[in-house]
């Protein structure tokens, strides 16, 4: 593994990776947050990345200061892409991360270049820009500075409380550009939330966050992912998360059900192995031809999601006033999302 090779004292490494501008070094901290964690320093090259053309992305660049993510979802996309350092998509992903520690500086140099087109940018949509290793390395709050000084819009989805630690950054950001904000919570069973998103803060507590982004006057999303087949998506499941969505005072909220994409599927079905065994047949019946449950199913959860938010008052209120809203009835669609991610 080419990472064997840094000392984690702190001392420099002697070979640089092709994909870092310096060599990186490796470093460990004896806090209980960070205990087993491993992180590597790196210079990167560049940090505004273009998505490639065949994504079905709604967006077109991102930033993302990390790779790796401690918050350790099971099913989390992007698992895979640690296979790309020669790290492992399972324990690995959730413990050996890497940070780019010269974010902000690159981000207000590409910025400034006069081949920039002041594009939208997205960031938290491959790994969490708010993971714990944010509290330490504090990279957010150069790289959204940047952003703002440039008046460049961009939007943030996280599952991450540090958040808040921006609030103020982030509101000047938005009086001088569009800045969209997105939580991710995808159900609000504390037991699960244990065992399958182990290193998040909890469900109720991002709703915290997503109605302090609110009271600000910020606008704050909620991105309903994933949606588990058979734990999360009864009716009773899905109307107690999205009556907790429009309590937060949510402008709206995106429903996702869980896909599958190699590297999190094989540790996602091992995990549902181990704790829900029973479910493994109607998992494979679900997700045996690919990586997307069947469309008819999707289509019922979003339909039943987009209802539910109607009902509860989603985008309709302060997070005081949805508190109060319960109208019953039809009513129109969810608000369209600002960003569509991947989380
Ligand atoms: S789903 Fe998001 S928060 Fe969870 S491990 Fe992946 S990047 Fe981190």
């Amino acid at each position: 593994m080419r990472w064997d090779n840094l000392r984690l004292d702190g001392e420099p490494a002697a070979a640089a990776t092709p994909l870092f501008a310096r060599g990186a070094i490796g470093r460990t901290f004896d806090t209980p947050e960070f205990r087993g964690v491993t992180f590597f320093e790196l210079h990167a090259r560049s940090i505004i990345n273009r998505v490639p053309g065949a994504s079905r992305v709604p967006f077109q660049w991102t930033i993302n200061p990390y790779r790796g993510c401690t918050h350790a979802c099971t099913y989390c996309f992007a698992r895979k892409t640690h296979e790309y350092l020669d790290l492992d998509a399972g324990h690995d992903f959730d413990s050996k991360i890497v940070v780019k520690v010269n974010a902000a500086e690159l981000v207000r140099k590409e910025l400034a270049a006069p081949r920039w087109g002041g594009h939208p940018i997205a960031m938290g949509t491959n790994v969490d820009c708010y993971q714990r290793a944010e509290g330490r390395y504090r990279l957010m709050p150069g790289v959204i500075a940047a952003l703002r000084d440039a008046a460049n819009p961009f939007s943030i989805l996280t599952k991450g409380s540090m958040i808040l630690r921006d609030l103020d950054l982030l509101a000047e950001a938005a009086e001088v550009t569009d800045v969209g904000v997105s939580l991710s919570v995808g159900f609000t069973d504390e037991e699960l939330w244990r065992s399958v998103e182990p290193g998040t803060p909890r469900p109720g507590r991002r709703l915290e966050v997503c109605a302090a982004l609110r009271g600000r006057g910020l606008p704050c999303g909620v991105l309903m992912a994933p949606i588990l087949p058979y734990l999360t998506d009864s009716p009773r499941a899905l109307a107690g998360t999205v009556r907790q969505i429009a309590e937060a005072g949510a402008t709206h909220v995106v429903p996702l059900v869980l896909h599958l994409r190699p590297g999190a599927r094989e540790w996602f079905l091992t995990w549902l192995a181990r704790e829900h065994p029973k479910l493994v047949p109607r998992y494979r019946e679900m997700y045996g031809r690919g990586a997307y449950a069947p469309k008819a199913y999707q289509a019922r959860i979003t339909r039943e999601v987009e209802e539910l938010a109607a009902r509860h008052g989603v985008g309709r209120s302060s997070p005081a006033a949805a508190r109060r809203l319960r109208p019953p009835g039809p009513a129109p669609r969810a608000a369209a999302p600002e960003q569509l991610t991947l989380l």
